[in-house]
Formats: structure tokens, sequence, C-alpha cells
């Protein structure tokens, strides 16, 4: 039923129906509160009033609506006693464990909880800082400048040659799995550039007809991932940054270990199986099995 809700983003509570049970995205460190329902299943908790799980609370911030129904964030302290059947989990441990939407705010709350907790003092005076009235913000009394949540924008790139595609096995990577090039966006960059330069940078070749794919918010800690397709231009991969142990051309039928369904990495590389697979009466027998 939640998937035909709509979120409205909002910073002021609306004065009506207050008294209706809310949306609670409790937050510990970069974890979010939920209820275990089973192994595959945790559900967001839908309070009148946190206080009735009896936690105490450092923050609290209004997201919107969902619905008919308020969501706010809160933050809790670690080192507290939790009601039977609840538990911090990670966003990644809860993914595909709950509605998308909830999912997706659950993500937005840790974020806005991450920000407040660091900008309490303003960066450029020092003072205290307190948070804006009306706008998603901190403001500085004293200098009266005003600290936004920060997005760090990254690109992340699906490079094809003809059937090919250009696959990354970074050395963060805990398992051997490939994936897309990503990086951060510098100031002063277009995203396109972005693109152009962390692909040489990754892997010497450089790229022609980027297109925009498609965006996912990153919330590990407060990127927005920013998609593309590419085309090779010209040159041979030689790896130089040092984030990379191994990159390399694959097609769509020797894939390597892929990320999780969750990242945009992924839907990137499914799009390109797709692709190949229009093409490739084979290549769409292997995807069904
Ligand atoms: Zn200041």
């Amino acid at each position: 039923m939640m998937e035909s809700m709509d979120f409205v983003s909002l910073v002021v509570p609306p004065k009506e129906s207050l008294a209706d049970p809310a949306w609670w995205f409790a937050i510990q460190e970069d974890k979010v509160l939920v209820h275990q329902e089973s192994a595959e299943q945790a559900t967001i908790p839908l309070l009148k009033d946190f206080a009735e799980l009896e936690l105490p609370i450092l923050r609290r911030h209004y997201l919107g609506r969902l619905g008919e129904c308020h969501c706010f964030t809160v933050e809790v302290p670690i080192g507290v006693g939790l009601p039977a059947g609840m538990r911090f989990e990670g966003l990644r441990q809860i993914y595909g464990q709950m509605n998308e939407t909830l999912y997706s705010l659950a993500g937005r709350a840790l974020q806005i909880v991450d920000w407040d907790r660091t900008h309490q003092f303003c960066g450029r005076c020092g003072s205290e800082t307190r948070t804006h009235l009306t706008e998603r913000a901190k403001e500085c009394p004293q200098c009266g400048l005003l600290h936004f949540p920060h997005l760090a924008p990254a690109i992340i790139v699906l490079i094809q040659r003809g059937r090919e595609v250009l696959l990354a096995r970074a050395r963060r990577f805990e398992t051997p799995m490939y994936s897309t090039l990503a990086g951060f966006v510098e100031p002063g960059e277009t995203l396109e550039e972005a693109v152009v330069r962390e692909v040489k940078e990754e892997s010497g070749i450089t790229v022609k007809e980027i297109q925009y794919f498609g965006s996912q918010p990153w919330p590990f800690p407060h990127s927005l991932m920013i998609g593309f397709t590419a085309n090779y231009a010209t040159g041979e991969i030689t790896p130089s940054d040092g984030e990379n142990v191994d990159v390399r051309w694959f097609t769509a039928d020797s894939l390597p270990q892929l990320p999780g369904k969750l990242s945009i990495a992924r839907k990137l590389i499914d799009w390109f199986i797709e692709e190949q697979a229009k093409s490739s009466p084979t290549l769409k027998d292997n995807s069904a099995r």
C-alpha cells in the first residue's frame, strides 16, 4: 500500500493532524532503528510519539509527510537499552527488507542527523550554531553564516567498446568484485569533465558520447551518484592512480562478480546486459537461467 504514497519534504510540521501516528527514523551513529519482523522483513517504527519507546534523544528534525503520516528523525545516544524486537541496523543490511520509500527516507534521515551533529559550531567564527526555524540549515547567531546539509556529487560511468564493458576491481573492495568507474566531482568541474578526468585517471583511456543515465542518493555518508554511459574513444588501459588493482574489458557473457542490486553501478551493468541481450539471443537464454 505504501508504494503509492508520495513523500513531501518539509522543514516545519503542518499544524493539522499531528495526533496521527508518525514514522520515526531513529538514528544511532550510522545505523537506523528498525523493528525486525522476520529475517527478511524490517519496518520503521510507526508511533504517535517517540517517547512511547522511552529512549533518550539528542536531536530531532521533521522530515516531511509520507501520505497522511508525518516523518521525523531523532538521534539516540549510544549505550541505551532497546525494546524487544528492535535494533539498530546499517542501511546496507536492511536493503530489500522494507518498502523503497521508507528505505530512502532512512538514508535521508541518516544524512540530516549526521549533518546536524557535525555542524554544531560555525565553520567561519566558531560560535555555536542554532537550527534555522524555516529552512534545512544551521545558522550562526554571531556572523550569520548558514550551513546547509552538504552533498558530495560523484560521477559513475559505464564505458562500452563494441560489445565490451570496462570494469574495475577497486583496492577497497573486500571481495573480488568488479564495478564501473566512479569518482568525486571537483570544484569548478562540469559533470562531463569529471567523467573524462576520472576515466583517464583510473584507466588511461579517453571516452566520447557521454550520456546521462540516472542518479541515486548514496548516503555512505553523503554522496549523490550521477550515472552516465559513454563510449570508448582512444587509448590503452594503464591504471595509474592506485585506486584499482585491475581494470579490464568484459563481454556480457563473461562478467565477473558484480556489485549488489542496491547500487546504481549494478543498474548500469544490468542495463548493459539487457542491451546486449537484445542483439544476441544466446545471451537472452543465459540471463533467463
Ligand atoms: Zn559564525
